[in-house]
């Protein structure tokens, strides 16, 4: 009467295998999720690109000529980067992320250009 049923040993098995794959898929998806798909994408900016220069933009905060970018100078200035710019679209933990003056381009978290302006909260 139950000969089509598997016994309960091969059901078990069954489930185990089930539930080891669930386990190791669930956290390789919220790795490829966790960064914005536009964060990967963007091209880098050139810093040669003509407004990147007119703003002094440096992919390195620490290379920004000063003397022609006083915002940048002293200790508050120093303290200015990309990563804690407002106009930077991505968590501070990453190394690359959208900027809203450059569209389509990425900026450096440990860059800076002229149109800095303090990251709100
Ligand atoms: Fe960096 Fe802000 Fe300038 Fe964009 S606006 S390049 S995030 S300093």
């Amino acid at each position: 009467m139950h000969e089509h049923s598997p016994p309960p040993s091969a059901a078990r098995r069954r489930f185990l295998v089930t539930g080891a794959c669930a386990v190791v898929t669930v956290p390789l998806a919220s790795l490829m999720t966790a960064l914005p798909a536009q964060a990967q994408d963007l091209p880098k900016i050139d810093e040669s690109d003509p407004q990147a220069a007119a703003l002094g933009y440096k992919h390195d905060a620490g290379a920004v000529d000063t003397e022609r970018f006083p915002k940048r100078k002293g200790e508050a200035g120093a303290k200015q980067f990309c990563h804690n710019c407002n106009l930077f679209q991505a968590t501070e933990a990453d190394e690359w992320g959208p900027c809203q003056i450059f569209p389509g381009k990425s900026v450096a978290a440990e860059g800076w250009c002229n149109a800095w302006v303090p990251r709100a909260g």
